[in-house]
């Protein structure tokens, strides 16, 4: 028999996008050896387009999370649009029944900022998720960075001296020891060729495969046992979580509802205004998170009566207003029948395919309307906006964006959750997990800061462990 070939490192690290990079920018100035995997190319191939392609069911179909999962180096951020803003505490503290993250908003706020710099913004900023709770509304910008942070050059890590990269090398699935404790293997492909390499002992491996990506790789079935290794939680794919987004309506709105944030004295760069209902008010009123965002509208010729409304208000009120787009970005429950299963068909690396089920429920689709028509009051009592609210738009082309997560997610007991609060799957003692895939919840904002953050942080950890452990 052959002998069995091992992937010799300190650290595996797989996948390339913002999760691994970020990671790997903790361990770089260490003498830690890292072996990067990555599934894709340098560049974008017909072969690893190919392995994204699910059965998607529900509201987000037509290879939509495929399109948003792209194997090649970099990953998503190669493509992704720059948008992104951080949870507040009511998202993680476990309101109304959702799971709570093990780790506070405090501890989260400090690797916001570290993380600041790779979303082009300065770490000083001031009080990134802290705000006067009692508020109905608060004015709470996305970042627009511009142009995206793109992991696109290979160079990045091919530089470092204690980095490996090996690309077209994609992970299929664990195995673990006797002692069921450690991982002790990885199966592989490379061209759709299946290979196998050992794991000792105090190699960790840090999954950085893409919100659907990780679970796809735990959910894999396992030759010698009847749990897949990593899904000894069974909860491995279940309560997948996006974004739901709409167009709410329009509106002839004061500019100073556009001007320069004035909450939590954000210094961004550049942003985009959008306001969210106070966490006491959310509560109160039993609703998700939900932000509605403002865009000045495409000038275009006004209807006679859009005309009569402006001059109208314009008049009453002595001001100038000026015509806005509304746009809700919301947060979506976490439900165990929005899921990702593995069917029988294999990919051309050698992976069970994934069937996805997403539906938006009722109260994903009712806190946008409840959000938008109390702005529109709001607006139009404080004398700053009369906006039109499209309920056609709201509940019959809600659609979103894949920002996949929730199907791994961390937390403080192996009863309720796949990994504790370092990310470390509670099984294993050298297997951690990376991404949005972690996310208990996923309050209403795009995730990448939220993936990055975590992402320094676990860096931070197995930094830190490794010091103690010699
Ligand atoms: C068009 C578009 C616009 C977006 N806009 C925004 C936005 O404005 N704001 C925002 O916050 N987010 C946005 N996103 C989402 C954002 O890109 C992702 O949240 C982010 O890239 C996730 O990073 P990640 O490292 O967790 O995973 P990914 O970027 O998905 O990377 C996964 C990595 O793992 C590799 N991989 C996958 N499977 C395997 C395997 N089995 N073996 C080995 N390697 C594997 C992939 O090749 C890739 O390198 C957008 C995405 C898209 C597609």
């Amino acid at each position: 028999m052959d002998p069995v070939k091992f992937f010799d490192a300190d650290v595996i690290v797989i996948g390339t996008s913002i999760a691994s990079q970020s990671v790997i920018g903790q361990l770089r100035n260490t003498n830690l050896r890292i072996l990067v995997l990555e599934g894709g190319d340098y560049e974008r191939t017909d072969f690893a387009d190919s392995l994204t392609f699910s059965d998607e069911r529900g509201h987000y179909v037509n290879h939509h999370w495929g399109g948003h999962w792209s194997r090649v180096y970099g990953g998503a951020s190669r493509i992704w649009n720059g948008f992104s803003a951080p949870l507040e505490k009511w998202d993680m503290v476990g309101i109304d029944g959702r799971p709570k993250w093990p780790i506070s908003i405090d501890e989260l706020e400090k690797w916001y900022r570290l993380s600041a710099p790779l979303m082009g913004e300065d770490p000083s900023i001031a009080n990134l998720v802290k705000y006067d709770t009692a508020k109905l509304f608060v004015d709470r910008p996305y970042i627009i960075m511009d142009p995206p942070l793109s992991y696109s050059d290979p160079k990045l890590l091919t530089k470092l001296k204690n980095v490996e990269l090996r690309v077209k090398h994609n992970v299929i699935k664990f195995t673990a020891d006797e002692s069921g404790a450690h991982i002790n293997g990885i199966w592989y492909s490379v061209d759709g060729k299946v290979q196998f390499a050992g794991v000792k002992k105090n190699t960790k491996i840090v999954l950085g495969a893409g919100g659907l990506g990780n679970a796809q790789v735990l959910l894999q079935p396992a030759e010698n046992r009847q749990v897949p290794v990593g899904n000894e939680s069974g909860l491995v794919g279940k309560t997948l979580m996006a974004h739901p987004h709409v167009p709410t309506g329009e509106g002839f709105v004061d500019p100073k509802v556009v001007a320069k944030p004035t909450w939590a004295q954000v210094k961004y760069r550049k942003w985009l205004p959008a306001y969210i209902v106070g966490a006491d008010y959310k509560t109160k009123l039993n609703l998700l998170n939900a932000s509605i965002s403002l865009t000045l509208a495409a000038v275009r010729e006004l209807s006679p009566n859009e005309a009569a409304v402006q001059e109208f208000y314009e008049k009453k009120w002595g001001k100038k207003l000026e015509l806005h787009t509304f746009y809700a970005r919301t947060e979506q429950l976490p439900n165990p029948d929005n899921r990702i299963e593995i069917v029988a068909e294999k990919n051309g690396a050698g992976l069970h395919k994934l069937k996805i089920y997403c539906v938006f429920g009722a109260r994903d689709m009712m806190s946008i309307d409840t959000t938008a028509r109390m702005l529109a009051d709001h607006l139009l009592k404080n004398k700053l906006g009369v906006t039109t609210i499209d309920n056609e738009s709201i509940f019959l082309n809600t659609w979103g964006w894949a920002h996949p997560s929730g199907i791994t997610r961390f937390g403080s007991s192996p009863k309720d959750s796949v990994c504790d609060s370092n990310a470390r799957v509670w099984a294993y003692q050298n297997l951690y997990i990376n991404g949005s895939s972690l996310f208990p919840t996923v309050g209403y904002a795009n995730p990448t800061w939220g993936i990055a953050a975590l992402g320094m942080r676990l860096g931070d950890h197995l930094k830190q462990t490794f010091a103690k452990n010699g």
